[in-house]
């Protein structure tokens, strides 16, 4: 375990450079809730605008950053994406994919930005371009609050369920001794599983899992981050051009009061 010890605090001094190593990583065991495709089907959300169309890709299943309420698909990164649209005088259309699916519809033009709470990585940055960053995060882990394990130290040997491709899945795979990672199409099924004991832990990021033990008594986060992450707009490899725009975008909202202001819509100052 010490080694384990040693690897997580590399984890959080340099999360995003280790996260290259973890590569695709296929998942051990999947549940039958794993090929469960995402639910919520593909819709659309526009600003006014007149000079084209910026086409978002995302993963619904993410709240507060991407979810669908009442038929429509919100969240943070979704009004970040209105006001960079808006910046660039665009209207954005919102497209609902598997999270996996993003980094394949960007080479594609399929899409012509990823934004999913989407982790930097040295193994993504093959595939795609990123924006600068614009949100810090932490994945943390969720347990029963009777279930004994009280530090990452003891998921050594463990089920953790994760999402499908995401950093959490990867990182649980390297860094937890014998551990068996069970990968679900979204972490509210990795949840369900946890609560009915199919899983020891589910391992997701910080905000989601706030979301997801709202009402659920019988769970708890442990205090301790497994790692610490950012996350940026993923832009199709070479879009250099759309890339400095969305830069100078984001940039600008930073300026002007709206990030700060979008960002208390969400969040309080204590999830900085
Ligand atoms: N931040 C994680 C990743 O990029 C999870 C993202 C997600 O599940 N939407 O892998």
């Amino acid at each position: 375990m010490k080694q384990y010890k040693k690897m997580i605090t590399t984890i959080l001094l340099g999360g995003v450079l280790l996260g290259s190593l973890a590569g695709c990583g296929s998942s051990n065991t999947a549940t039958a809730e794993s090929t469960i495709l995402t639910e919520a089907s593909s819709k659309t959300t526009t600003t006014e605008s007149t000079g084209g169309v910026l086409v978002m890709g995302t993963n619904a299943t993410f709240p507060p950053f991407e979810y669908v309420d009442q038929n429509e698909i919100v969240g943070f990164d979704v009004e970040m994406a209105e006001l960079i649209a808006n910046e660039l005088g665009m209207e954005l259309k919102v497209q609902d994919m598997e999270f996996e699916a993003i980094f394949g519809a960007l080479p594609n033009d399929m899409i012509d930005i990823g934004m999913a709470g989407i982790t930097v990585n040295e193994e993504r940055l093959t595939q795609v371009d990123f924006s600068d960053g614009y949100f810090d995060t932490k994945q943390m882990v969720i347990v029963k609050k009777d279930s004994g394990i009280v530090s990452s130290d003891d998921l050594v040997g463990k089920k953790v369920g994760a999402q499908l491709g995401t950093t959490s899945a990867t990182f649980a795979k390297l860094y937890i001794e014998d551990v068996k990672v069970i990968e679900f199409n979204k972490s509210a099924l990795a949840v369900a599983d946890l609560m009915n004991g199919t899983v020891d832990a589910v391992i997701v990021d910080a905000a989601p899992a706030q979301s997801l033990i709202k009402g659920q008594d019988s769970l708890m986060i442990l205090e301790t981050p497994f790692a610490e992450e950012e996350y940026a707009i993923a832009i199709k490899k070479g879009n250099s051009e759309l890339t400095g725009k969305i830069n100078e975008a984001l940039a600008t909202i930073k300026e002007n009061g709206q990030y700060d202001e979008l960002y208390s819509k969400y969040f309080s100052e204590t999830d900085k």
